[in-house]
């Protein structure tokens, strides 16, 4: 077993407000919260929404939203509040400003006034002669009258890091032990020449300020570790942080043709999970799995399972592969899970408009609460609901070509004579009395029950797939059952 920590855990999850949330982002709030409640530690949730031109308000509210729909409870941050508010860093920008002014002051970083231009020119010159081509330290050391001559010629300045000449060494919760080479991280960017602070400052900066201990986060910010470690140095020279946070890289996340999952990719949208009906256990139990694992033998497991055996030691460093297949199979595993009542309930806005094809005053409550049962044992995501219940809400089955062709082979008008003449007389309080019926005709026509119960199931339902067939009949009811027979008739026969 891992080393407890010494200190009160504080992780964070600090997404920014662009774009609808994705899996990898719900993945490394996952784990940062599963990490914190395993050592009854603090999750603090931050809402990094420096960059004006990027951030949307709408954005802002969905993260909020999809954190609480998967149960992701913060306990510090946005409406809750904390000890460290506000926790939107567009609200803390005089914090940061005083932060650069000290890191000014003291020497931890300067104002560099070299152009875009200039810039591209040395570095394509760099290049050219294979030299490390980051910014090359031209202002540095730059002396108060340079300063002023470049100030009188009417140029602004960023505010750079000073980057110390000497390497840097971490150890990775994830990868191990890690050593950066100076020459591969040269001064960079703390502040935009308009005295917006950039990204670079202000998440060491809360991260400083709300006293995270563990930066769990993706492995496409590892490049960024080094330059932040020396800021914190710089920091707790000058009191502001207490002390650098251990940092753990979480994998990245493989998508089709084992590319890195993106953003844009349609499989990655959390919002599409939800459509379809993701259980959110389900959902995270899944994604989980991308980098850790429970047991070697085992894959379905509620959050409190998941809370009591994760740990950072555990996240493997190799990238996962996302397998919607699997991650469909693990939420019917969990649908199968719910009790019954919590099945229907969850089911509740895939019986209604938009998704619900039927007029809201054709739904009939007690026939969902007969059907719910057998349903349960064969979704795979709720949305699949839908399709598998209408027949019993609309006025008609759906009319499906495929099914129909499929189904209606052989002589399917005599069969249905016979089967209709042995349902009539059959007992439909027993869906044992209406199997017996089709079984019976099928024999009167040579035909096995699968075979025999085809054309019936079509009929009725209008798909060749569905629910257990005899209890959908007897949900339906022998009226509507038996005219449908009769239209199905009437339209083999016209
Ligand atoms: N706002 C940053 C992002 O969304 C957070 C990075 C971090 O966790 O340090 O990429
Ligand atoms: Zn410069």
């Amino acid at each position: 077993m891992a080393n407890a920590p010494a200190a009160p855990v504080r992780v964070r999850f600090c997404p920014s407000p662009t774009g609808n949330p994705h899996v990898g982002l719900v993945r490394t709030a996952l784990f940062n919260w599963a990490f914190a409640r395993h050592h009854q530690g603090t999750l603090v949730f931050r809402i990094e929404d420096t960059d004006a031109a990027r951030d949307s308000e709408e954005s802002y509210q969905q993260l909020l939203d999809s954190m609480r729909w998967l149960g992701l409870d913060w306990d510090e941050g946005p409406e809750i509040g904390g000890p460290h508010a506000p926790y939107r860093q567009s609200q803390r920008m005089d914090l940061y400003k005083d932060v650069a002014e000290k890191l000014l002051a003291a020497g931890y970083a300067y104002p560099c006034y070299c152009t875009t231009e200039e810039l591209d020119t040395r570095r394509d010159a760099a290049r050219a002669a294979g030299k490390p081509s980051g910014y090359d330290g031209h202002c540095r050391d730059l002396t108060a009258e340079q300063k002023a001559a470049y100030e009188a010629e009417g140029r602004s300045s960023i505010v750079r890091f000073r980057m110390p000449d000497e390497a840097i060494t971490f150890t990775d919760l994830v990868r191990g032990d890690i050593t950066v080479q100076p020459e591969n991280v040269p001064d960079y960017g703390i502040v935009r020449a308009n005295g917006a602070p950039l990204y670079t400052l202000v998440n060491p900066v809360d991260d400083a300020l709300m006293e995270i201990t563990h930066v769990l986060r993706g492995e496409d910010l590892l490049s960024s570790t080094p330059r932040q470690i020396a800021l914190y140095r710089a920091l707790i020279e000058l009191g502001i942080a207490k002390g650098t946070p251990a940092f753990g890289h979480l994998p990245y996340v493989m998508g089709e043709g084992n590319k890195k999952l993106s953003k844009r990719d349609p499989q990655a949208s959390l919002n599409l999970y939800r459509e379809r009906g993701f259980l959110p256990e389900g959902l995270l139990n899944y994604l989980s799995l991308l980098g850790w694992s429970i047991a070697e033998d085992r894959d379905i497991f509620s959050m409190d399972e998941l809370i009591a055996a994760f740990d950072i030691e555990d996240v493997n460093a190799n990238p996962a592969r996302f397998d919607l297949k699997k991650c469909e199979h693990i939420n019917a595993e969990h649908i199968r899970k719910l009790d019954v009542k919590a099945f229907a309930e969850a089911c509740g806005p895939w019986l209604q408009a938009p998704f619900a094809p039927w007029a809201p005053e054709a739904f009939d409550a007690e026939k969902w609460t007969a059907i719910a049962p057998y349903a349960q044992t064969r979704v795979t995501v709720l949305s699949d609901i839908t399709d598998n219940v209408d027949f019993l809400f609309l006025d008609e089955p759906v009319e499906d070509e495929a099914s129909w062709t499929k189904a209606m082979k052989g002589d399917p008008a005599a069969l249905l004579t016979t089967a209709r003449a042995h349902l009539e007389a059959a007992d439909w309080s027993d869906p044992e009395s209406l199997k017996n019926a089709v079984l019976t005709a099928g024999e009167a026509h040579g035909l096995k029950l699968g075979k025999a119960q085809a054309p019936v199931r079509v009929a009725v339902t209008g798909r060749t797939v569905g629910l257990p067939l005899f209890e959908s009949l007897q949900i339906l009811g022998r009226e509507k059952s038996l005219a449908r027979v009769d239209a199905a008739l009437a339209k083999l026969t016209a």
